[in-house]
């Protein structure tokens, strides 16, 4: 079950949409205008970020902006036309964290299929431990596994990448990890 806002007004011409089938023989129910009859389709969305670190410990931010305001985040966020995936995720780093760094191997990739979201994380390596948040971060900070504020978390999807992560730190062996999350 998808849990994400409806489409109620067309995009092209601003009537009531339907929800329903299209008549070109598509199998999936669109948001079909009832006036003009454009065809929206919808998919899902990149959302792409970095696990910055710095020795043992990794940066994470504070978020200064909704959803979630207040809560730590790893720097991420939606993937913009024109850019790679690695692209993305560098650009998130540096808008969010202010941060200084080399963007190393790709380190998860979580389905939030509930959504209708794909998130990446990538490795980083800090070259800098001074931060220039942006205005979505109220504050930049490196954290060791044992000061992380599980609770307060802004995703699931943080959460599981960073448990992911300490958890291959510990054995030197960072691996590609898949994950569905429900
Ligand atoms: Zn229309």
């Amino acid at each position: 079950m998808l849990h994400r806002p409806l489409i109620q007004h067309c995009k092209s011409c601003g009537s009531p949409v339907t929800y329903r089938l299209p008549d070109d023989g598509d199998t999936r129910e669109r948001a079909v205008c009832n006036d003009c009859h454009t065809i929206h389709y919808e998919n899902p969305l990149n959302v792409v970020g970095t696990i910055p670190a710095w020795g043992n410990k990794v940066l994470l931010c504070k978020r200064n902006i909704e959803p979630r305001f207040g809560k730590w985040t790893l720097p991420a966020g939606f993937m913009e036309l024109g850019e790679t995936v690695a692209e993305g995720a560098a650009r998130e780093t540096t808008e969010e964290a202010g941060a200084l760094f080399e963007l190393q191997e790709l380190f998860a990739m979580m389905n939030v299929t509930r959504v209708g979201q794909v998130h990446f994380f990538y490795r980083a390596q800090l070259t800098s431990d001074q931060f220039a948040p942006g205005h979505e971060t109220q504050e930049a900070r490196l954290f060791a596994e044992d000061e992380i504020p599980w609770d307060e978390l802004a995703f699931r999807t943080v959460k599981e990448t960073l448990q992911h992560y300490f958890a291959d730190a510990k054995t030197g062996r960072f691996e590609l990890h898949q994950v569905d999350i429900s």
